[in-house]
């Protein structure tokens, strides 16, 4: 199958759940979808917050998440030439956060919720990511997954078997990646950010060691052939996860080595990474907020 890349990384970036700390002073201005047909009847949606799967065919359609609430007014225009948001059947969650699930709120009006099971407890409470100051408040009945699940769940929607599986405290103590099949295609919601550090959000259960073993995991799940949807970022492969995987791995362990030393995080800082890996801070993340992190994930006490 035909890999789809795109350059257009700083529009990601500046969608990314980030945006709200975007250090270049400018607001993301994307207002509606970048679509990326993936096979005749799935497709990529591109906006603002995190990548959406749409999955098309006879019995309706299936979504993996749901973006920012500010996109669902473009979100419902572009399932317009599905035969209308009406036609949703699921709406899956990855995670809990906001630019994957604050479109919960305009999709749950039509098709349940489906999700694991924290991701309702994190929805039916307010939440708060200290590292950006974002608070999250409750959210209506309606946006909050009525379907969960603890380890995996099998949907069986127009020919395609997603399989829904529980990632444990990778990004989130709530992940799902999710393995369509038939297709070869796998939605790895923020367990891959391809091509730049990833947000790990230690404080509501991730762990940047533990994310580098559930992806190890995946890979030997897949093969050459499987599109890999990335959380964000463009469309990737088996290659591009590989690679973030190894800087996963590498980082971890150059800073485990310099804390093993004795050095605090800002001295670990001052003193920066090695330069194999200074292409991974490209405006998401800096190298900064990324070793403070990882030593947030290495003092960590392990579930
Ligand atoms: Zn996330």
């Amino acid at each position: 199958m035909k890999i789809f890349k795109f350059l257009c990384l700083s529009t990601l970036l500046i969608g990314s759940p980030l945006a709200y700390s975007d250090t270049d002073g400018h607001h993301a201005q994307t207002t509606s979808f970048k679509t990326t047909p993936l096979s005749p009847h799935i497709f990529v949606l591109q906006g603002k917050g995190g990548n959406i799967a749409l999955i098309t065919g006879e019995q309706g359609l299936v979504l993996i998440d749901a973006d920012y609430t500010e996109m669902s007014e473009a979100l419902a225009a572009e399932l317009d030439s599905h035969g209308g948001v009406e036609q949703v059947r699921y709406l899956i969650n990855t995670h809990w956060h906001g630019d994957h699930t604050q479109g919960n709120n305009m999709i749950g009006q039509y098709a349940p919720i489906v999700a694991h099971d924290n991701v309702r407890s994190r929805l039916l409470t307010r939440q708060e990511i200290k590292l950006f100051g974002m608070v999250s408040e409750p959210y209506v009945p309606h946006a909050v997954p009525s379907i969960t699940y603890n380890k995996s769940l099998t949907l069986t929607v127009n020919g395609e078997t997603l399989e829904v599986v529980h990632f444990a405290n990778g990004h989130t103590d709530g992940d799902s990646i999710i393995f369509l099949k038939q297709s070869n295609i796998v939605h790895m919601g923020d367990h891959f950010f391809s091509g730049f550090y990833p947000f790990v959000d230690v404080d509501t259960g991730g762990d940047v060691r533990k994310m580098a073993d559930n992806v190890a995991a995946v890979l030997e799940r897949i093969d050459d052939d499987t599109v890999v949807i990335p959380g964000h970022g463009p469309v990737s492969s088996k290659a591009e996860l590989e690679d973030f995987y190894d800087m996963l791995v590498g980082t971890t362990v150059e800073v485990e080595a310099m804390l093993a030393k004795g050095m605090t995080v800002e001295q670990i800082q001052t003193e920066g990474l090695s330069l194999e890996w200074e292409d991974w801070a490209v405006g998401f993340l800096s190298t900064d907020v990324w070793i403070a992190i990882i030593a947030a994930s290495l003092s960590r006490q392990s579930d």
